[in-house]
């Protein structure tokens, strides 16, 4: 079926900038209470939110095979579960209706209303109900300078990296939209060259720059996902910012890895991108250097062309820029981490969230985390005159952004902004 939303010669009657993130050609979806408290799922076009529940009961999704309720709802699981067929009619029906040539709501102030609502009426919330959270770690320049900050510069990828994409389960009852703020941890930390370990607050609390892809329902027990068929269960993409205690992680990762020094927080932008919107920005990744096994072997361009940023703005000052990176220098790919991810049978569902590892480019100025801009603190990153940070420091927003852009579009993913806080007190 056509992906007729993505037409770039499309104008909408809605007003937009044309640097808005959110042209009528991305159409994301997400989660929000509006201004009478009610939850919906929504989309989005320029800065108006557009409320999914009431549109579908004035009956403009007339013909497409969908649930009563299905969007008044307060997740997108069962909608995500109804499959990309219905995903794709809905985007394009969504066009449609805001289509400059189409008149119907266009004209109808009533209805209109009903179903749209201005940013600041509306409150975003978690866009999915996380069952299970996966963390891979697939970016080879990230793995490179982690291994080389912490292990042997010679040998600074394990064996194990070039074979697979690597990964660990992480915890979905920590993750939280932009916009919560997330309090300094707390833990076990050891002073390098002590016997044992002291209790106290993080010192390296860090942002890990991150992209996560929701699943929808792929694969019962014991049938794993072929690789070549994988982005057929994949819904669309968020910016997720990983926080990490480097000092915590440190001291527990061994044997079994990480856990506490990650399982505080982890933030993502609100409104997720259709991997369907995101299909005229499809590239080529790098290279694999082995041969990988053919489970994992995929064809043609499986990675996207997606600008990524990170501010970090302090309590009284405005953000700063810290890096740029980009999720087309991910070594392993979507599909790979997926068929990786079910190979042994492990069933995923609709709604779990797959991060990409931290994103990090080839230049200093593209690494995706302090531990690596500051080189384990080394360098510290200038901020302003007098300012310069190592890790994160208490009252500090990072603020992730990211966006594709082509001659036509822009499609953009918004923002994840999340302030630290200081430990917590009772
Ligand atoms: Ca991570």
């Amino acid at each position: 079926m056509p992906i007729t939303a993505n037409n770039p010669n499309r104008q909408t009657w809605i007003a937009t900038s044309s640097k808005t993130d959110f042209p009528i050609q991305n159409i994301p979806f997400g989660v929000f209470l509006t201004r009478d408290d009610i939850i919906t799922i929504g989309t989005r076009i320029g800065d108006t939110a557009i409320d999914l529940g009431a549109l579908h009961q004035l009956g403009y999704f007339e013909g497409i095979p969908l649930t009563d309720d299905i969007f008044l709802q307060d997740s997108l699981n069962d909608f995500i579960s109804d499959g990309k067929k219905t995903w794709r009619l809905v985007r394009n029906r969504i066009a449609e209706i805001f289509d400059k040539e189409n008149k119907a709501l266009q004209n109808n102030e009533e209805h209109k209303k009903i179903v749209l609502f201005k940013l600041e009426e509306i409150e975003m919330q978690l866009p999915v109900t996380v069952g299970d959270y996966t963390d891979f770690y697939s970016s080879k320049e990230h793995a490179t300078n982690v291994g080389t900050m912490f292990r042997d510069p010679d040998n600074a990828l394990l064996p194990n990296w070039l074979h697979m994409p690597v990964g660990y389960h992480g915890r979905s009852s920590s993750i939280i939209p932009s916009g919560i703020p997330v309090h300094r941890p707390q833990g076990q930390k050891i002073i390098d060259g002590a016997d044992s370990p002291i209790f106290g607050p993080s010192r390296l609390v860090d942002f890990e720059l991150e992209m996560a892809f929701i699943t929808t329902d792929a694969n019962p027990l014991g049938e794993p996902i072929p690789v070549d068929e994988a982005e057929d269960y994949i819904f669309g993409l968020v910016l997720f910012n990983d926080w990490s205690a480097r000092d915590i992680q440190k001291w527990e990762y061994v044997p079994l890895g990480p856990f506490l020094g990650k399982s505080f927080a982890s933030s993502i932008s609100p409104w997720i991108i259709t991997l369907d919107a995101l299909e005229p920005f499809r590239v080529a990744g790098p290279k694999p250097e082995k041969e990988q096994l053919p489970y994992l072997q995929t064809e043609g361009e499986r990675s996207f062309d997606i600008h990524l940023e990170v501010a970090i703005q302090p309590e009284k000052g405005k953000p700063v820029k810290v890096c740029k990176s980009n999720f087309k220098y991910m070594y392993w790919n979507m599909s790979q981490q997926l068929a990786h991810h079910t190979i042994n049978g492990c069933p995923v569902n609709s709604g779990d969230m797959m991060g990409s590892g931290t994103i990090s480019g080839p230049t200093p100025d593209s690494y995706g985390s302090m531990l690596e801009l500051s080189w384990k603190g080394k360098n510290p990153v200038q901020l302003s005159d007098g300012e310069n940070r190592k890790f994160i420091e208490d009252n500090d927003t990072v603020i992730m952004t990211g966006y594709c852009k082509n001659k036509d579009v822009r499609i953009g993913f918004g923002e994840v902004s999340t302030k630290l806080l200081p430990v917590f007190k009772k």
